[in-house]
């Protein structure tokens, strides 16, 4: 397939904007990037997509969700309202995950891709929780991401907050599915799999190391860290050391290791997390929702560790969570200084794709290059402003919106083409996904 008319904003670093252009697609690739002309004689015998003179750029990248969340939207917590992280925690989602079937793992999954497709989403790394659905989960959502085309990174959180049974059956589902992984290529290679855990709040030392014990030196961990003080008070009541520390000490953290939130890290952790290259990732909309506060994403980028922009299950439109980003770091510290729009590239972009590439090395998604995943948005941009390599990301955070996402395209498969979903019926789906969240609730409220 040859793309064509478009205008190709590549995000190669340094960042290029190609007016004109042409994208060529083969084998679920990108093979060729060319002026347009050139392109259209060299390949005069491909399918045409003619790109409108739009923008055509990368998919978004999302480093930490949680499909499973999708059926609380609008739902009522009974009682007084949750005053603070952890009785968020017990009020809204670990309720709200133990009246999760296999049925309503699969529609929460299905309405947050189908989501993630219109609003230019195209990897997303979930991190999932169904405590009375727990084996097989994996593959119940790993059949959603095929059916919908997109691209995932999948792990089920291992906790202590449900018994030793529950907790083994977590261990199970992980080992299982990336054994799964392991020995056949699911979704033409669109899945990946990581090692998930819940939180130190919530897990013992015995089931880190159990955890540790079963999973291959190459597979890294998925986790909450110190998303609030809560988490540190409890792994200093319970070991005397904080979060991070802990981590450490049973092998937790490393290069394949994603440690989301890290709000209330201290110095001494931001650079245990620094020296193992243990990946970090934002979620500030989360994070405001939650008043637990706003991690120092500034300094911990400054000591080298890679910080990468998630939504923790908000909605899958990544440039909300930009101008969150953005937003809030300069008024949590009362400076328009603070958190640039490159710094939030650095996030959204740079660090996003450098983690998809360690779950997908074959097909790299994340920049347009020969090479590398065919996984790409158009953006109907008409910028009343010059749009420069330089200063994009402020027309992302000024600009741009989710809405503007006209075609997306993964594995070089047309998922949605001037805003039509080619694969899912939208108007079905949710349907289906507004009656069982009906059933959802009414079990949460039992
Ligand atoms: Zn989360």
């Amino acid at each position: 397939m040859l793309i064509t008319n478009a205008t190709l904003i590549t995000w190669e670093e340094p960042n290029r904007i190609l007016p004109g252009h042409a994208l060529h697609i083969m084998d679920n690739r990108i093979s060729d990037i060319g002026p347009e002309g050139e392109l259209t004689n060299r390949f005069p015998e491909a399918d045409r997509l003619d790109a409108h003179g739009q923008y055509v750029m990368p998919g978004n990248i999302c480093a930490h969700t949680h499909f499973y969340g999708a059926f609380a939207r609008g739902m009522a917590i009974p009682g007084p309202a949750p005053k603070d992280f952890l009785e968020i925690l017990e009020k809204l989602w670990w309720s709200l995950d133990k009246s999760l079937t296999d049925e309503d793992v699969r529609y929460s999954t299905l309405v947050c891709l189908m989501e993630a497709i219109k609003h230019g989403t195209t990897t997303l790394i979930d991190h999932h929780a169904s405590p009375n659905a727990i084996p097989g989960s994996l593959d119940v959502i790993a059949d959603a991401v095929d059916q919908t085309g997109l691209r995932a990174v999948l792990c089920y959180e291992v906790t202590d907050r449900d018994g030793s049974a529950r907790a083994k059956a977590g261990i199970s589902e992980n080992n299982r599915f990336i054994e799964r992984t392991r020995r056949e290529v699911l979704a033409e290679g669109r899945i990946a799999a990581t090692f998930g855990l819940h939180a130190s709040l919530t897990l013992s030392d015995a089931t880190l190391d159990a955890c540790r014990q079963v999973t291959p030196a190459d597979i890294g961990f998925h986790i909450h860290v110190a998303e609030s003080e809560a988490d540190e008070y409890d792994s200093l009541a319970k070991t005397g050391l904080r979060v991070v520390d802990r981590l450490h000490r049973h092998g937790i953290l490393g290069p394949h290791t994603i440690a989301a939130h890290t709000v209330h890290v201290d110095a001494r952790e931001a650079s245990l997390l620094a020296e193992t290259r243990t990946w970090v990732t934002h979620q500030p909309r989360s994070n405001m929702n939650n008043a637990v506060g706003v991690a120092q994403v500034e300094s911990l980028m400054r000591l080298g560790i890679p910080v990468g922009l998630g939504n923790d299950g908000f909605s899958n439109a990544m440039w909300e969570e930009w101008k969150a980003a953005y937003l809030a770091h300069k008024l949590w510290h009362r400076d328009p200084r603070r958190m640039s729009a490159m710094d939030v590239a650095r996030m959204g972009v740079y660090n996003n794709t450098a983690l998809a590439h360690q779950f997908f090395p074959k097909s790299p998604p994340g920049i347009l290059v020969p090479g590398d995943a065919a996984d790409l948005i158009f953006v109907d941009y008409q910028s009343p402003t010059p749009v420069t390599p330089e200063n994009l990301p402020w027309h992302i955070v000024f600009g741009f919106h989710e809405s503007m996402v006209t075609t997306t395209i993964v594995n070089g498969k047309v998922l949605m083409r001037d805003r039509q979903l080619l694969y899912l019926d939208e108007r079905s789906i949710a349907a289906h996904a507004r009656e069982l969240a009906a059933s959802v609730w009414k079990r949460y409220q039992g």
